[in-house]
């Protein structure tokens, strides 16, 4: 496994695997890997011959202040998950190396990014736009993978491949949950025992809300009314939102009459997650 720090020499690798033929998967990544990035490898190595994974905590997309000091960093530990499931190459560049000189160019995708969590952090989803652009760059993928663990990143660079004509087919992975359904995330671990039980109570209240939309005749502002007092009555909370949009769109339904996802932000003492899940109109119409 390659593990390299410099531009040149990275795009140098993934150039000379095109060249032999294989197809590049790249998996984007801040480390600090669990299994919903494994996932994300697993998949890319089922359907890539040459797989990359980057490993790049980046400043820009976090809003300033917050946790991009405090960050969890765990290179060992990743470099020894990459190499134990197959991957080719692990580029982890410095910040410095990332954003030599400070970037003047900033992608901004707009529309998509207005709602939801780019709401509630200014300048995060350009953050990720261009550094997703940057890396796709420097590691020309014929795949990449991207987790619907963070559905609205996800939607956004779809369409900036599509925008950009970038030749890179953005694969979606499903989200990994844990035994209890509390999605995977790397500030999991800042949650106390307790914080830990409540914070199952996202995963719970958007199933159940889900089901009650495919059973039909939901109303919408209802169902976001009883998940946020499913989350409440679990402890105490600060929901940032709870939305239900069109699931390409992101537009905020009335109606669910077409495939839309159920999408929170809540945090609980300090830690800030977010969750979502898929559902379909229900039979029948709306
Ligand atoms: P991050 O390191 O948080 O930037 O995440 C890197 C990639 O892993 C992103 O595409 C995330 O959506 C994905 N990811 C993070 N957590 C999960 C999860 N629980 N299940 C599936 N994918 C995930």
């Amino acid at each position: 496994m390659l593990v390299l720090q410099e531009i040149a020499a990275c795009r140098e690798a993934a150039r000379a695997a095109q060249q032999r033929g294989r197809v590049v998967g790249l998996v984007p990544t801040m480390g600090a890997l669990h299994e919903g990035h494994l996932s994300l490898i697993r998949a890319a190595r089922e359907r890539c011959d040459f797989v990359a994974v980057t490993i790049f905590v980046n400043p820009t997309q976090f809003t300033p202040g917050r946790d991009f000091a405090s960050y969890p960093r765990t290179l060992d530990a990743d470099l020894e998950a990459c190499s134990s499931l197959g991957v080719n190459l692990v580029f982890t560049p410095t910040v410095e190396t990332m954003h030599a000189g400070g970037s003047k160019t900033t992608i901004h995708v707009s529309d998509l990014t207005a709602g939801l969590c780019g709401q509630h952090r200014p300048g995060h989803f350009d953050g990720v736009a261009t550094v997703v652009a940057k890396l796709l760059n420097i590691l020309p993928a014929d795949e990449a993978f991207f987790g619907e663990k963070d559905y609205q990143q996800l939607v956004m660079i779809r369409r900036m491949v599509l925008d950009f004509n970038l030749p890179v087919e953005i694969v979606g992975c499903p989200t990994v949950r844990e035994a209890d359904g509390l999605a995977l995330s790397s500030r999991n671990a800042r949650l106390s025992a307790d914080q830990r039980t409540q914070a199952t109570s996202l995963s719970r209240a958007l199933f159940t809300a889900a089901d009650g939309i495919a059973a039909g005749g939901a109303d919408i502002a209802a169902v976001r009314s009883a998940i946020r007092g499913d989350i409440h009555e679990a402890g105490p909370a600060d929901i940032e939102y709870v939305e239900i949009v069109d699931a390409e769109t992101l537009e905020r339904l009335t109606v669910v009459d077409r495939a839309a996802r159920i999408c929170l932000a809540v945090r609980i003492g300090s830690c800030r997650l977010i969750d979502n899940v898929g559902v379909d109109a229900p039979r029948g119409g709306g």
